[in-house]
């Protein structure tokens, strides 16, 4: 019974195991068998490249929602509105009308011919 296992060694030490890194320079691609060690340089650089991306695309991020962090601007405060408006309107209802004689005559008929 034969067993044929195949396995990636590493092209420097020929170290098993051994991961496959392919880094494409200008169009050109270069394939690398390198075990952990050797790799090492590699996997640093893609981890520091990957964190580099991250940190540029993390303000990019937050610049982009702001609107849902500042809470909505408050209202206008209504009572100071409600105190200055209504304040002509119940002048007008509260205060004894200025009725001119004339008027008063008027409403004197009136409410004589309503009796009638
Ligand atoms: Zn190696």
């Amino acid at each position: 019974m034969k067993i044929i296992v195949e396995a990636t060694a590493c092209d420097l030490d020929k170290e098993v195991p051994a991961r496959t890194y392919a880094v494409t320079v200008d169009g050109e691609t270069h394939e690398m068998d390198l075990c952990s060690p050797h790799a090492k340089p590699i996997e640093d650089l893609i981890k520091k490249a990957r964190q580099a991306r991250e940190q540029a695309q993390a303000p990019a991020a937050k610049t982009v929602p702001p609107m849902q962090f500042n809470p909505p601007t408050p209202p206008p405060p209504r009572s100071a509105a409600t105190a200055q408006r209504p304040a002509p309107r119940k002048r007008g209802g509260r205060r004894p009308r200025i009725v001119s004689l004339e008027e008063i005559e008027a409403q004197k008929q009136a409410s004589q011919q309503g009796e009638d």
